[in-house]
């Protein structure tokens, strides 16, 4: 059983502006890490062309109208405060829903051992009705919910350890107890939302991170807070919203993880997806603005995922 990578030349166009930390640059260091030796055996797979119907899963059609209509024919319009759409930036988020969509087909039918997604750009903070946070869709809560729709998947745990609080997930599933969403990520910072007592239906666990801690601290909030939950819910389906901006170089955040940090947290969901899910789980990119901790990152991901 192998590691499936989904990607696609089209993530590249999504252009954003001059300086922008969400940069095509992300996924070229991506692919460059990942051309390595080690990664031979990774299934390497294109995305697939995205169905748009799927978005309507996670946000209703009134607000996708709104998003297409921002989509310029030339250069860059501005989506919110820091999120921007190019021209192909519509055909990205599409194909990056694909992508996600194709991975929860792969672990449900059982082709694959797990699949990382290498797409952009990201979606943990698109709310149902707000795109934000460099995030056009919500393309986890797309595939929870695809998971639920198409595969029959009762329960699904969406773990998020971008630095930044997935408010986008957290407003979708906020009364949905049928989506666990887990989340660690630094507080005070963007977007604000992520305190412990949000817990939704009981179905959201947040862990916030104080600025300065690194492994100690974000292991202890896996093994007393997300990993629990997990066995208390014991998902069909684990997802992983993976950001990489609590590593340590990153700029965007002061939180201080190492690559060891990513590969344990990987293991260790591996370990809850064996136990609930029969090993299904998908792993789909979110932040990471430092491109060498990006790399490294990915491949300390990577490399735990292909170990099965
Ligand atoms: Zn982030």
């Amino acid at each position: 059983m192998v590691t499936r990578l989904y990607t696609h030349p089209i993530f590249l166009e999504h252009i954003t502006p001059p300086g922008h930390p969400e940069r095509p640059d992300r996924l070229r260091a991506i692919g460059r890490v990942l051309d390595d030796e080690a990664f031979a055996a990774l299934d390497r797979a294109e995305a697939p062309e995205g169905d748009e119907a799927t978005i309507l899963y996670a946000h209703p059609q009134e607000f996708v109208e709104r998003v297409r209509a921002l989509m310029p024919d030339t250069g860059i319009a501005r989506v919110d405060a820091d999120t921007t759409a190019s021209p192909k930036s519509w055909q990205a988020a599409v194909t990056a829903i694909g992508a996600a969509n194709a991975a929860v087909d792969d672990v449900f039918r059982g082709d694959v051992a797990n699949v990382f997604v290498a797409a952009r750009p990201p979606g943990h903070h698109a709310e149902k009705t707000t795109s934000m946070g460099f995030c056009l869709f919500n393309t986890a809560a797309i595939a929870a919910r695809y998971a639920q729709r198409q595969h029959q998947a009762e329960r699904v745990a969406i773990v998020d350890w971008d630095v930044h609080h997935g408010n986008g997930t957290q407003d979708i599933f906020w009364d949905d107890p049928s989506v666990l969403y887990c989340s660690t990520h630094q507080m005070p910072l963007y977007p604000g939302t992520g305190a412990v007592s949000e817990t939704g239906a009981g179905n959201i666990v947040n862990a916030p991170l104080a600025p300065q801690t690194g492994s100690e601290v974000f292991r202890d909030a896996f093994l007393s807070r997300i990993l629990p939950a997990l066995d208390n819910f014991a998902p069909d389906l684990i997802i992983i919203s993976a950001g990489f901006d609590a590593h340590h170089r990153d700029p965007l955040a002061e939180i201080n993880l190492t690559e060891d940090d990513f590969d344990w947290a990987t293991g260790q969901l591996m370990q809850r997806a064996g136990r609930h899910s029969d090993n299904r789980l998908v792993s789909l990119l979110e932040g990471g603005y430092d491109l060498q901790g990006l790399a490294f990152s990915v491949a300390a991901h990577v490399g735990r995922l292909m170990k099965g």
